[in-house]
């Protein structure tokens, strides 16, 4: 008897709706019209010229009952506000780094860490930088450097903590530099840049004896320690029994600080915070935050913000949520692998991230292979996504260790956001593009920002579409 083909299935929602909000769908020559506008930049659109939002997953999770019950608690006083007790507790019980200090989002975070650890001349390692932690530490006059695990590049390798550290070229950097060189590591969890992958307790804690022998302090960038303690309790001997806050406080007890952009495992809009063990930092720390964020009992956000971090903290770190959140993230990897598409592997914590130079391997890098697959997955289906390749990182090398950047095309999923349906809408969009896709060509960048590029650059096509459009000279 045949065998009848193993059914994929949506994991099953710990939840039900209670506040919609319409999405609509515009038609083809829309999205074209749109694509133009935009400079094939999918920053520059209007999210009402989006069906399915897959550009990031920060800041956009649906907030539950309980944290929208919690805004009414808004206690909004300019100092001492009750709220800011509630955070503090909450953060210091989650990690047990005793100074708390509120910040608008995580890059606020970074930027007054960086700019009072990072030095002109110096060297800040990290697994791999995330876009917005690389420029503040360049803007500190210091070198991002990246020390991911050669895994961590090679998409078919299934490592399962390709988010790990290379503890040899990390013992090499320490040596050839002297810590003197080296104010601080960092390591980020999971590895956002290196497709949602995790870091592994064991690593960390040879990242950590190393940091310490040095005599230096290693800070954690946490947006997704969830997610990331989610993957240890399924893939790190000894760990399978523990729960979600007991496998964090084995993190973070190896640490002496971390940066949060709480938009991501705090399942809010907005907030982050930095914390650290270091109490005269975190008084240099206070006055940073009083000159760029506000008091230090608020930190740029509203207090009523700051309750909600506070719920969405703890149900981030809620086991059947998590079950059910990275079971839509492999939902629809498994969806796209079915049809023999080529991702990143292993699905990480937040996303499936295309492998774009094996999608379109007639296009050549410096054509933006990544950049090239998110318009055209726009073109299909409306479907918004992000390259995190070339024209992400395109500039980062080598001053950030020497390895190619990956060609990848992140599907960030929203937290509590879209149903299995949606998914599936997505997965037929790039079953769609995968099947034209040698028609596809590549783009050139046309307007080249500084810094952050992937936010501001405009794009034309390589080959422009036939007939050309009339224009000055031409009939
Ligand atoms: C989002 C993110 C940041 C920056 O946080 P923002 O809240 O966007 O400023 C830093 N590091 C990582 C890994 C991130 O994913």
């Amino acid at each position: 008897m045949a065998e009848a083909p193993e059914e994929i299935r949506p994991p099953d929602e710990p939840f039900r709706i209670k506040v919609v909000e319409a999405i609509e769908r515009l038609d083809r020559a829309h999205r074209e019209e749109a694509l133009q506008r935009a400079g094939l930049n999918l920053f520059n659109l209007s999210s009402r010229e989006v069906y399915i939002d897959l550009l990031t997953d920060s800041g956009t999770a649906a907030m539950s009952d309980h944290q929208w019950a919690a805004m009414m608690l808004g206690d909004e006083s300019y100092a001492g506000s009750r709220n800011f007790e509630h955070f503090e507790s909450t953060v210091r019980e989650l990690t047990g780094f005793p100074h708390v200090i509120p910040t608008h989002q995580g890059r606020a975070a970074e930027h007054l860490l960086l700019s009072l650890l990072a030095r002109p001349g110096t060297i800040v390692p990290n697994n791999m930088h995330f876009d917005t932690t690389r420029a503040h530490v360049l803007r500190a006059g210091a070198r991002p450097v990246n020390l991911a695990v050669p895994e961590a590049y090679d998409p078919d390798s299934d490592h399962p903590f390709k988010g790990n550290v290379d503890l040899a070229r990390l013992d090499r950097l320490l040596r050839e530099q002297g810590p003197e060189k080296v104010p601080l590591a960092m390591v980020t969890i999971t590895n956002n840049t290196g497709g949602g992958q995790p870091v592994s307790i064991e690593n960390l804690r040879a990242v950590s004896e190393r940091v310490h022998a040095a005599g230096r302090p290693l800070y954690l960038d946490m947006c997704r320690w969830a997610e990331n303690a989610y993957l240890i309790r399924e893939r790190e001997p000894g760990w399978s029994g523990r729960s979600i806050r007991e496998i964090g406080r084995a993190i973070f007890d190896l640490a002496d600080g971390a940066t949060m952009s709480a938009k991501k495992d705090g399942l809010v809009n907005i907030g982050g915070f930095v914390a650290t063990r270091d109490e005269a930092l975190a008084g240099r720390l206070k006055e940073e935050l009083i000159v760029y964020e506000g008091f230090p009992t608020y930190g740029g956000l509203a207090r009523r913000d700051l309750e909600a971090v506070a719920v969405g903290l703890r149900e981030g770190a809620d086991l059947e949520f998590l079950r059910y959140r990275i079971g839509q993230v492999r939902y629809l990897a498994d969806l796209l692998v079915r049809e023999g598409i080529p991702i990143f592997r292993p699905v990480g914590g937040h996303g499936v991230y295309l492998d774009a130079a094996r999608f379109l391997p007639h296009v050549p890098v410096s054509e933006y292979p990544g950049q090239s697959l998110v318009v055209e997955l726009y073109r299909e289906g409306g479907v918004r996504t992000v390259e995190v390749g070339s024209v992400m990182f395109g500039d980062a090398e080598p001053e950030a260790g020497g390895a190619p950047p990956l060609e990848l095309v992140r599907l960030a999923i929203p937290r509590r956001v879209y149903t299995g349906a949606h998914l599936r809408y997505v997965a037929d969009t790039v079953t769609a593009v995968w099947r034209r896709r040698s028609e596809i060509h590549g783009v050139r960048m046309v307007q080249v920002p500084p810094r952050l590029r992937h936010f501001t650059a405009r794009f034309a096509p390589v080959e422009p579409p036939i007939p050309a459009r009339a224009g000055p000279g031409r009939p």
